[in-house]
């Protein structure tokens, strides 16, 4: 439950304002939501609501799809009417998607007003149907596609010049009384990025949307979100996130959950805490732990279950988890609550072990804690 968020956070959240995504709070003391966009062809209506689906079920809170083409833009209605949770349209170049998007009932609409051309012409317009259908704006800047003036000024996408941008587009939107919306500025250098986030935190209250622009493949692209939403959201910075990678999007919405959890600022599923094996382990702990990940990968109660290679560390580990095994000897000693409850030869230590947490699951669920 509520508990397994941390009741000591590494820093008090940044005060944001906020703004609604649909049902989904963004900002202003709201649980941080997970984003991720689809990689089909949003044409592909089927291919589409089935990626959203597994995404959703990953735990992703807000999804977006792309919207290049007029038939893209067509499709946006029954894309909103069937998916679970709210759906972004991401916009660029084209300001007469937005407002397609707007009336087929999209959550929000992500604008990219350096994309836009004469933006300072149809962007009043925008603000007063936003306005009209209660949905909200996603706005800001990627280094990729900063203004060519900023650019030349600051010499580069510089944090400075990210934020300078970021900081026109606001005052665009302000200007014309519009504040429902969430600022981006991505950069793909983890430093980089911090300090463009840091610098805008300090110039406003709007909800911030934290990305990490072309991350790369998910080894690399997993560190670097770490580093950098990890640094932010620990300083309290950031309302939602969005991890990007060179792979599949439910990987995204994966490595942004456990972020969350890891940092106590989502609720925690399942942990596993295994020992990294050394000369004194007694069993393949790497293959033992993969397998025990495997085989909990759905369960959804917040078990800690360890794996430890021998019982030097073993029966301390354990007591710290919900459920345990501590090897020696071809058996595993099975822990629960730090205490050994039995003893398996090794080919029964993942089948025991998936069976107690199984148990261990559906207790909690009895006794209402999840
Ligand atoms: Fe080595 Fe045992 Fe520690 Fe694992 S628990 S790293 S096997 S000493």
């Amino acid at each position: 439950g509520q508990a397994a968020i941390s009741e000591t956070p590494l820093h008090p959240r940044r005060k944001s304002r906020r703004i609604n995504v649909g049902p989904v709070p963004v900002g202003g003391g709201a649980p941080i939501s997970v984003q991720s966009m689809t990689n089909t062809a949003t044409t592909d209506i089927n291919g589409t609501l089935q990626q959203i689906a597994e995404l959703a079920a990953a735990g992703c809170d807000i999804v977006r799809v792309a919207v290049p083409s007029q038939d893209d833009a067509d499709v946006l209605p029954i894309i909103v009417k069937k998916s679970p949770i709210p759906v972004i349209a991401d916009i660029h170049f084209q300001s007469k998607y937005v407002f397609q998007a707007i009336d087929a009932g999209c959550a929000a609409v992500r604008v990219n007003p350096g994309n836009i051309r004469k933006f300072s012409e149809v962007g009043p317009s925008i603000c007063k149907a936003a306005t009209d259908a209660g949905i909200s704006l996603r706005i800001g800047v990627n280094a990729g596609s900063l203004d060519k003036e900023l650019y030349e000024q600051y010499g580069g996408p510089t944090p400075e010049a990210l934020v300078a941008s970021a900081l026109k587009e606001a005052h665009m939107f302000e200007d014309v009384g519009f504040r429902d919306f969430k600022i981006s500025v991505k950069h793909h250098d983890p430093v980089t990025m911090v300090q463009t986030y840091r610098l805008l935190a300090s110039k406003g209250d709007w909800p911030l949307h934290l990305g990490v622009t072309e991350a790369g493949p998910a080894w690399q692209g997993t560190i670097k979100s770490c580093l950098a939403f990890g640094s932010l959201l620990a300083e309290g910075i950031g309302d939602t996130i969005r991890v990007s990678l060179s792979a599949p999007p439910v990987e995204e919405v994966k490595v942004g959950c456990k972020i969350l959890e890891y940092l106590g600022l989502r609720e925690r599923h399942f942990d596993i805490i295994s020992c990294p094996s050394c000369g004194r382990a007694q069993v393949d702990v790497i293959q033992l732990a993969s397998a025990v990940t495997e085989g909990l990968k759905d369960i959804t109660a917040p078990i800690r279950v360890a794996v430890m290679g021998c019982i030097v560390n073993g029966p301390g580990e354990a007591r710290e988890a919900d459920l345990g095994v501590a090897s020696g000897n071809g058996k595993g000693q099975i822990f629960i609550k730090g205490k050994v409850i039995e003893t398996v030869p090794e080919d029964q230590i993942v089948p025991t072990l998936l069976e107690h947490a199984h148990e261990i699951a559906s207790q909690m669920q009895e006794n209402g804690e999840i």
